[in-house]
C-alpha cells in the first residue's frame, strides 16, 4: 500500500484488542442507558454524562472503522480484512441503537425540561445533535410499534427491496451488436455500454436492455407499489408531513429551500438542454435519445498520461492559488503518505476521504491512471479531506453533516484545480474541451436526469396514496416527467419508460428520494466557487467557517449565518445555474476545433 496506516494502529492485533474495548464499552453503555427513565430533572445530570460517553465512543468508532474502510479497500483480497468489515458494520448497529436511547430520552419532553438540559455547559455545543434527536422523537411511533414495524420489515419492505435486488442481478439481455454479434449479458453491465461513443451501440443496449426490463416489470411494479405502500403507511403514524419529509432531515434543509432549488432548475434547465443540443450537434443530430444523455462528447487526440507526481504539483499549485491553508493542507497530506494511489490488484474501485476523530488525520483512496479526471478526482478528495481539517477540534456530535453539504468541499476543490488549470494556460485546447465537457455533462445529470426521477417520484408517490399504481401509469409518469424536463430535445419516442424499473435507487428501502441532494451539493458548491471568483482569496476564510458550521444547522441556515446567502430564494440557485453559461459559451466556441463529428 502506498499509504501509511501506521499512527492508525502498529498491527492489525492493536486495532482488534481496540476495537474489542469499544464493543464492551458500547455494550455497557446501552445497558444502563436503556434503565434511564426519560429526560427530567432528575434524570438530567444522566443524561448529559452519557452524551459524553456516547461522542467518546463514536469517536473511537471513526478511528476503527477508518482504518478497516482503508484496508478493505486496498487490499479486498485479504479475508481478514472482509471479515473486519463485517464485525465493524455490527458495532456501528450498535452505535445506532445507542442514538436511538437519546431519541427516546428526548421524545415527547416539554419545552422547560429541554432548554434546561440544553444549555448545560458541557451540552451546549451539542445542542444541534439534541435537536436532531428530538425532531426524530417527534417523528416516531411509541418503541414498541416501531420494534414491531422493525421486525415486519425484514419480511416486508426489506423483503421487497431484497427481491428487487435479486431479480435485477440475475437478469440478462440480449445485446446485438452492429456488426451482427449477439451476446447475452447481465443488465448491470448495460450502463457502461451505453456511455458508448458509438450511437448504434447505446440504442442497442438500449433496446435489448428494455426488453428484459418489460419481461419483469410487473414484479419490479409490484415491488414499488408496496415499497412505496409501507412508506405512506408508517408516514402517517409517523406524522411526517409529506412523502419527502424524512429525506429532507436526512440532508438537512427545508423544504423552502428544496422549492425554491427546484422551480430554479425547472426555470433554468435551459442551459442544460442547450449542453444536449451542442451534444447532439457533435453527433450530427438535431435531438437526442434519454439513452444518449451519458455519451460523451467525443473530443481530438487522446491525451498523454499525467504522472503522480505532476498530478500533486497540478492540485498543489491551484489550491494555494485560493488558500496557503489549503495548499499547505494537500501538501502536508502528500508528504505524509496519507494517499493510496498507485493502480494494484486487489484494489476495489472507487475514491473517498477517511479521516479518524481520534488522530485527526485524513486519508484518501483511489486509483490513479493518469487521466485529467484522475487528477480531478484527486482535487475532489483533497477537498473533503480539508472539511475533515477544518472541523478539527470540533465535538464528535457537531461534526455529522449531511449528504448534500459533504460534497460542497469536494466539488469546490475539482472547480479550484479547474479554475487553477485555466489561469495556468498549461492545457491545450482538447484537454480544455474536454474538462468543460465533462462539468457540462454533470450539468446534464443534475438540472435534467436527476430532476427527472424527483419529479416522477413525487407524481408517483401522490398517485400511490389513492391505491395501487398499474404499470403502465408508473411508466407513463415516467415519459411524462422526462418530455417535460428534456424538453425538444428529447426526440420523438426518445423517452426510456421503463427507468424506473433499471434504476435501483428506486428501490432502495431506507430512503426515498434519493435524488435531490446531488443536485443540492452541486449547484451550491457552484454558488460558493462563484463567490470565491468575485471576492477572491479574501472568501476562502468565510468558506472555512461554512465548512466548519455543516455540522451544526439546516443548510440555510449555516449558508445565512456564516455567507450572508439565502437559500430559500429561488435567486440563489438561478445565479448557481446561470454560472453554468461561459463555460458552455467556452465549449462552443472550441467545438468546431476539437469535436469528432461521429454517427
Ligand atoms: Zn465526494
Amino acid at each position: 500500500m502506498d499509504w501509511d496506516l501506521t499512527s492508525y494502529f502498529n498491527d492489525f492485533a492493536a486495532y482488534e484488542s481496540f476495537l474489542g474495548e469499544l464493543e464492551v464499552d458500547c455494550r455497557r453503555l446501552l445497558t444502563s442507558l436503556s434503565s434511564v427513565p426519560p429526560l427530567s430533572p432528575v434524570t438530567e445530570a444522566t443524561w448529559a454524562g452519557a452524551i459524553d460517553h456516547y461522542e467518546n465512543t463514536l469517536a473511537r468508532f471513526s478511528h476503527a472503522s477508518s482504518y478497516v474502510g482503508c484496508l478493505a479497500s486496498a487490499e479486498a483480497q485479504v479475508d481478514r480484512h472482509q471479515q473486519a468489515e463485517a464485525r465493524i458494520a455490527r458495532a456501528g448497529a450498535e452505535l445506532s441503537k445507542l442514538s436511538l436511547e437519546f431519541v427516546r430520552a428526548l421524545r415527547g419532553v416539554d419545552d422547560a425540561t429541554f432548554e434546561s438540559f440544553a444549555s448545560r455547559p458541557a451540552v451546549l455545543s451539542a445542542r444541534p445533535a439534541l435537536e436532531r434527536w428530538r425532531r426524530e422523537g417527534a417523528h416516531t411511533m411509541s418503541s414498541e410499534l416501531e420494534a414491531l414495524a422493525a421486525d415486519l420489515g425484514n419480511d416486508g419492505v426489506h423483503a421487497w427491496g431484497r427481491l428487487y435486488n435479486r431479480l435485477s442481478s440475475d437478469l440478462t439481455f440480449t445485446m446485438a451488436w452492429p456488426d451482427g454479434r449477439r451476446d447475452v449479458l447481465p443488465v448491470s453491465q448495460r450502463r457502461s455500454i451505453m456511455a458508448s461513443p458509438d450511437r448504434a451501440v447505446r440504442l442497442a443496449a438500449f433496446r435489448g436492455g428494455n426488453e428484459a426490463w418489460a419481461r419483469t416489470s410487473d414484479v419490479c411494479g409490484a415491488a414499488l407499489n408496496h415499497i412505496a405502500g409501507t412508506r405512506l403507511t408508517l408516514d402517517a403514524r409517523r406524522k411526517r408531513p409529506s412523502a419527502v419529509h424524512a429525506a429532507l432531515e436526512q440532508a438537512a434543509i427545508s423544504e423552502a429551500t428544496l422549492d425554491a432549488m427546484m422551480a430554479a432548475v425547472a426555470g433554468g434547465a435551459s442551459v442544460a438542454r442547450k449542453v444536449l443540443s451542442l451534444k447532439a450537434k457533435a453527433m450530427g443530430r438535431t435531438s437526442l435519445a434519454w439513452c444518449d444523455l451519458e455519451a460523451p462528447f467525443e473530443i481530438g487526440t487522446p491525451e498523454a498520461p499525467i504522472p503522480w507526481d505532476e498530478a500533486c504539483a497540478r492540485v498543489s499549485r491551484s489550491f494555494h492559488r485560493a488558500s496557503p491553508e489549503l495548499g499547505g493542507y494537500f501538501d502536508h497530506t502528500v508528504a505524509r503518505r496519507w494517499i493510496d494511489f498507485a493502480p494494484r490488484a486487489g484494489k476495489r474501485p472507487g475514491a473517498f476521504c477517511t479521516s479518524s476523530e481520534v488522530t485527526d488525520e485524513t486519508r484518501i483512496y483511489m486509483t490513479y491512471q493518469g487521466t485529467a479526471g484522475d487528477v480531478s478526482t484527486l482535487a475532489h478528495e483533497a477537498g473533503h479531506a480539508f472539511h475533515a481539517e477544518a472541523m478539527r477540534g470540533i465535538r464528535p456530535l457537531a461534526r455529522q453533516y449531511p449528504m448534500t453539504l459533504a460534497e460542497s468541499a469536494s466539488t469546490f476543490g475539482e472547480l479550484l484545480l479547474a479554475d487553477g488549470l485555466r489561469k495556468e494556460g498549461i492545457i491545450d485546447d482538447a484537454g480544455r474541451a474536454r474538462m468543460l465537457g465533462d462539468g457540462l455533462g454533470d450539468a446534464v445529470a443534475f438540472l435534467l436526469d436527476i430532476p427527472v426521477r424527483f419529479l416522477f417520484e413525487r407524481a408517483f408517490y401522490e398517485e400511490r396514496r389513492k391505491g395501487e399504481v398499474p404499470v403502465a401509469r408508473i411508466s407513463e409518469l415516467m415519459s411524462t416527467a422526462q418530455r417535460r424536463v428534456v424538453g425538444t430535445v428529447l426526440e420523438e419516442g426518445g423517452d426510456d419508460p421503463l427507468f424506473w424499473a433499471s434504476k435501483l435507487h428506486f428501490f432502495l428501502t431506507d430512503i426515498s428520494f434519493y435524488n435531490f441532494p446531488y443536485t443540492f451539493g452541486f449547484l451550491l458548491s457552484r454558488a460558493l466557487f462563484q463567490r470565491y471568483q468575485e471576492e477572491g482569496p479574501s472568501f476562502m476564510p468565510k468558506w472555512v467557517a461554512f465548512l466548519r458550521e455543516t455540522g451544526n444547522a439546516e443548510a440555510h441556515v449555516v449558508a445565512a449565518t456564516t455567507l450572508g446567502e439565502n437559500l430559500e430564494s429561488e435567486a440563489f440557485w438561478r445565479r448557481a445555474i446561470e454560472s453554468l453559461e461561459p463555460d458552455l459559451a467556452e465549449l462552443e466556441a472550441l467545438a468546431p476545433k476539437v469535436f469528432h463529428t461521429s454517427k
